[in-house]
C-alpha cells in the first residue's frame, strides 16, 4: 500500500511496521558483540508482533538465498544500516541526556513508534516525556512494557494524535507546559511527511518553544529527495519485491513506497531562518565517530542524511 491523506496504521502495517523494523535494528544491536546502545525493550516488541519482514536484520543467517542473489552486496547493506540505525539512537540518546543535564525537564518525542528513551534513559527527578505517534502505534507498545511490568523512568504521557492533525492542541491538553523550555525530537520521521507537512510540524514545534528549547533531527538532504536517488532505492525495491514474491510473500511484493519523494526546504536552512541555533553532522560523519563506517564502494550504504542540533537563544 502506497500513502493516503489521513491514513492510519497499527504497528505491523504500512508506517506503522517501519517502527518494527528500526526495533529490530536496535534489538540486534543490543545483542551483538560491542553495542554501542542498549535497548533491553526492542527485543520484547518484536517479540509481541510475531513474525514479518522485521525479523531480518534479528536472524541474517536466515536470509533467503534468493535475496543474496539479486543483491550479493544484502548483508553488508543490512551491517550498513545496523551501524546507522545505533549510530543514530546514540545520536539521540546523547541529544536528551545533555538536554536534561543543562536543565530541561519537559521532553517530547515526535514520532515516538517504539522509542523506548522514557523506560531506558536515566531522567532526573521531574522530568515528563510526552511522547506522540498514531493511537494503535503507542496502544501496542504500552501494551507490551505493560505486560512486561516494565515502569517507565520518568513521568510518561502519551500522546495518540496524527502529526498532520493538531496535536498542539492535544499536547497543550494533556499538560505539555509551552513556557517551558522543551527537548524535541524527529527520528525517523520527516520523508513520512509531505514537504509542506514537514514545514507546519516546524512551525509549531517554534511556536510552542519557550526560549533555551532544544530539538533534535533527522533530516534528509535534498540528493535523498532528488529524482535520481528515488529511482535508484525504487530499482533496488522492486527487485526486492519481484525475490519476495517468488518465496510467495505477497504481503512484501505488494508493498508500496511509504516515504513521500518530494525536495523540501534544508533542515538546518529552516531553523536558521526562524531564530533556531542549527548545526548538522553528516550521516557518514556520525558514522566514522562511532567506527561503523560503511565500505565506500557500497552504493547508498547509508541515507543521505544529516542529524541536527539547534538550540533556541
Ligand atoms: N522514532 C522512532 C524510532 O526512531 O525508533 C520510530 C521511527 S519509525 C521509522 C516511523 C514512526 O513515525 C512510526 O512509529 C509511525 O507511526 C510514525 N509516524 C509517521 N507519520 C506519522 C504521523 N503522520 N503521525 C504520527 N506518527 C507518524
Amino acid at each position: 500500500m502506497a500513502r493516503a491523506e489521513n491514513d492510519t496504521w497499527d504497528i505491523t502495517e504500512s508506517v506503522g511496521a517501519t517502527a518494527l523494523g528500526v526495533a529490530a535494528g536496535r534489538a540486534a544491536e543490543t545483542n551483538s558483540e560491542n553495542p554501542l546502545i542498549r535497548d533491553p525493550y526492542a527485543q520484547m516488541f518484536l517479540e509481541a508482533a510475531g513474525n514479518g519482514v522485521w525479523t531480518m536484520y534479528l536472524r541474517p543467517e536466515e536470509l533467503p538465498a534468493e535475496l543474496v542473489e539479486i543483491d550479493p552486496r544484502f548483508k553488508e547493506r543490512m551491517q550498513a544500516m545496523m551501524g546507522y540505525t545505533a549510530s543514530r539512537t546514540l545520536f539521540f540518546d546523547e541529544f536528551f541526556t545533555d538536554a536534561a543535564a543543562s536543565g530541561i525537564r519537559q521532553a517530547v518525542i515526535l514520532a515516538a513508534g517504539l522509542d523506548a528513551r522514557a523506560w531506558r534513559l536515566d531522567w532526573p527527578a521531574g522530568s515528563v516525556v510526552y511522547e506522540i505517534d498514531q493511537p494503535k502505534v503507542l496502544d501496542f507498545k504500552l501494551s507490551a512494557l505493560e505486560a512486561h511490568g516494565v515502569s517507565p523512568a520518568a513521568t510518561y504521557v502519551g500522546v495518540p494524535v496524527d502529526l498532520r492533525n493538531d496535536w498542539p492542541a492535544a499536547l497543550r491538553a494533556a499538560g505539555f507546559d509551552p513556557a517551558t523550555p522543551t527537548a524535541w525530537s524527529a527520528e525517523g520521521l520527516l520523508p513520512y511527511l509531505t514537504a509542506s507537512a514537514q514545514d507546519v510540524l516546524f512551525e509549531r514545534i517554534t511556536d510552542l518553544s519557550a526560549a533555551g528549547s532544544r530539538a533534535a533531527v533527522e533530516a534528509f538532504n535534498n540528493e535523498f529527495f532528488s529524482a535520481e536517488s528515488f529511482a535508484r532505492r525504487e530499482e533496488q525495491i522492486q527487485l526486492y519485491r519481484e525475490a519476495a514474491a517468488k518465496l510467495g510473500r505477497e504481503d512484501i511484493a505488494a508493498s508500496g513506497n511509504l516515504l513521500y519523494e518530494e525536495e523540501r526546504t534544508e533542515v538546518v536552512d529552516w531553523l536558521t531562518a526562524h531564530g533556531w541555533r542549527a548545526s548538522g553532522v553528516s550521516a557518514a560523519d556520525l558514522l566514522a565517530r562511532n567506527g561503523r563506517s560503511v565500505p565506500s564502494d557500497l552504493d547508498d550504504g547509508v541515507p543521505q542524511s544529516v542529524f541536527v542540533d539547534a538550540r533556541l537563544p
